[in-house]
């Protein structure tokens, strides 16, 4: 971290705030130049708030040179990780897709699209138990029994489930879940992540609807400093001006944080769009830009579905997808 001084401060500031920084455990290079003193702090800065100093009268600006996020930080871990998860790998060079509908609804309706989306090519089967809802009054999920219909599912196809928890209460409902959803609503639910934290669950960790990169990855470093190296990050769209789409996917995101992180990164665009007919478009996209995996809602039965119908795909649509993501990775691998 480096701390530039006004022209102002006076020898007897400097000194004081060399003290009070060395008195927290830092080493402080001092460099004076014509104008402008610089203090370049060097040790364990993550202790220190950057915008404590910053408000200080003598201070004129203060950079951070390390990124506050080691555990994730590609820096300390430059090859990429793999995660296993319900005996797959994501990750590196493992590609994934997730599908499934917004909601389990019912032991048929769960069952007929773990069959169909599997057939087509999808590996891991997502199924909302617990709803993040924005109104009160829209279904809720099927909440523990949800999840009893996606643990059945599994045993009848073989496919590894995700699945979103909402509440640290509810943790020991999801023992059996291959992998752990947070939503974008709760990326920034430290509690929950504290807790997910201490388990070695594979979590997939969406961005939040106004959050930034960094945050996203300060999330997952919660999760990964608790002892659980086993997050997925989710591209799912943010919020922005743009009204014609639900969310605008970023899809930037993609290249961005395979840079600054080895974590696998997957995208989501069916939540981003909102419309069914952006998700192929923007899920070949997302393959182009380097994504581990896709998340994507099919429904049996869209216009009756219970959540999201309007995003959800047909089988038959995606299994159009799933071909064309085929094509496309071959395309881009060489
Ligand atoms: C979901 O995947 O069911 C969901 C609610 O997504 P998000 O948190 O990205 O809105
Ligand atoms: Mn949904």
């Amino acid at each position: 971290m480096i701390a530039v001084l006004k022209p102002s401060a006076t020898p007897e500031q400097i000194e004081k705030l060399i003290s009070w920084l060395e008195g927290r455990g830092l080493k402080v290079h001092l460099s004076k130049g014509d104008f402008y003193t610089i203090l370049g702090l060097i040790g364990d800065t993550k202790q220190i708030d950057p915008e404590l100093i910053e408000g200080l009268e003598m201070v004129d600006s203060v950079k951070r040179i390390s990124e506050p996020y080691k555990s994730a930080n590609r820096k300390f871990h430059p090859h990429d990780s793999v995660i296993e998860a319900g005996g797959l790998r994501i990750g590196g060079k493992n590609f994934q897709i997730i599908a499934g509908p917004c909601s389990v609804e019912s032991k048929d309706q769960i069952l007929t699209i773990a069959k169909s989306v599997q057939a087509s090519g999808a590996s891991i089967l997502r199924g909302g138990a617990f709803k993040p809802r924005t109104s009160p009054y829209d279904f809720q999920g099927m909440r523990s029994d949800g999840i009893e219909l996606l643990l059945e599912t599994r045993r009848l196809t073989g496919m590894p489930i995700v699945t979103e928890i909402m509440n640290t209460n509810h943790i020991s409902l999801f023992e059996d879940v291959d992998i752990i959803q947070v939503g974008a609503r709760n990326m920034q639910n430290f509690e929950l992540l504290k807790e997910l934290g201490m388990t070695k669950k594979p979590v997939l960790l969406k961005r939040g609807l106004a959050n930034t990169l960094l945050e996203l990855l300060m999330s997952a470093e919660y999760i990964m400093a608790g002892g659980n190296p086993n997050v997925i990050l989710c591209e799912r769209g943010i919020r922005t001006f743009e009204a014609n789409t639900r969310s605008t996917l970023d899809l930037s995101a993609v290249p961005m944080l395979k840079e600054m992180s080895h974590l696998p990164v997957v995208v989501d665009p069916s939540h981003a769009s909102g419309m069914a007919r952006l998700v192929k478009p923007m899920a070949l996209a997302a393959v182009a830009a380097g994504a581990h995996g896709l998340m994507i809602e099919v429904h049996n039965d869209p216009p009756n579905a219970l959540c999201d119908g309007a995003q959800s795909l047909t089988p038959e649509q995606f299994a159009e997808l799933a071909d064309k993501v085929r094509k496309v990775r071959e395309a881009v691998a060489q």
